[in-house]
């Protein structure tokens, strides 16, 4: 991913990409001091930008730290990068981590870095997958409780276990693993949230140990828009077998249809169809009402 053309925003410059580094002695890579956002544009305009931007700081705070950048600074940095990129549809990724000066767990002197990076990432899945629904082993690993771990950051640490979930489940021919929680309920995938069809309804967890995404409270209006009631609220995993659709939601994934969850399967039915298709009309509109303000 190093080896490529183009510019990264590496605190307040636009550094060539290969040229975009950092020292081996990076506290955030020894000890995960580190938060992240995944934003994408269409059109060239970031959906959501300042919400991103928001649960950035909102991030680094609860891990104890401050970027030395404004959320207006990194607003104009993101719109910058991606107009100098010029990529019309982009995945935006910002990473904000404690520098090199300080080796230990403690490092209170440590420089804050904030790097911005921008690169075409289509649809996570292939149209045929998209059809069928995507396949989902259950994680070995569960989510963390709030206070085990800084749950409400967008932190780099919380993905490690992702990243091993996700790994077994691509390693045995599915595409992503479900977490459950420390309590043993439904919590998420492992990048993005989830909701269930039951009876024309809609069911998705309560966000209190993990990620309240952006995408997942855009889901939330555009069902509501549709009169359609949605139900925030513990589930627990035997409850799969009385759901009749099942899709994940997050700014890479989008709305993603499933069709299998361990040894539970389910259709791509007309609510995720439907909300699928608001989704990807959602995005677009706020281009088109952000290109006439
Ligand atoms: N959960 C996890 C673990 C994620 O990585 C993401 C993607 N950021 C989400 C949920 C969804 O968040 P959002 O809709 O804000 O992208």
């Amino acid at each position: 991913f190093d080896d490529r053309d183009g510019y990264i925003w590496f605190d307040g410059k636009m550094v060539p990409w290969r040229d975009a580094k950092i020292h081996v002695l990076t506290h955030g890579l020894h000890y995960a001091s580190c938060v992240f956002e995944g934003e994408r544009a269409y059109e060239g305009k970031i959906f959501k930008s300042r919400a991103h931007s928001e649960r950035l700081h909102n991030s680094a705070a609860i891990l104890g730290f401050k970027i030395p950048y404004s959320v207006d600074e990194i607003e104009k940095a993101k719109t910058d990068l991606v107009a100098k990129m010029g990529f019309k549809n982009s995945y935006v990724r910002a990473v904000a981590w404690r520098g090199s000066e300080m080796m230990g767990v403690s490092a209170q002197q440590s420089t804050i870095h904030l790097a911005i990076a921008t690169w075409e990432w289509p649809s996570y899945f292939s149209p045929e997958l998209l059809e069928k629904g995507i396949r989902l082993k259950w994680a070995k690993y569960r989510r963390p409780a709030p206070d085990t771990a800084p749950t409400a950051s967008k932190a780099a640490g919380l993905y490690m276990i992702c990243t091993i979930s996700k790994h077994e489940a691509e390693a045995e021919g599915f595409q992503d693993a479900m977490m459950l929680d420390y309590r043993g309920q439904l919590a998420e995938a492992t990048g993005a949230n989830v909701f269930l069809v039951q009876n024309g309804e809609l069911h998705t967890p309560t966000p209190d140990c993990f990620l309240n995404g952006l995408t997942r409270q855009t889901v939330m209006e555009l069902a509501r828009r549709r009169q359609l009631k949605v139900t925030e609220r513990a589930i627990m995993p035997e409850e799969l077998a009385k759901t009749d659709e099942v899709f994940l939601v997050g700014t890479a994934a989008e709305v993603t249809p499933v069709g299998q969850i361990g040894d539970y399967s389910f259709k791509v039915g007309p609510l995720t169809k439907q909300l699928r298709e608001d989704y990807l009309k959602e995005v677009r509109a706020h281009v088109a009402s952000a290109a006439a303000e």
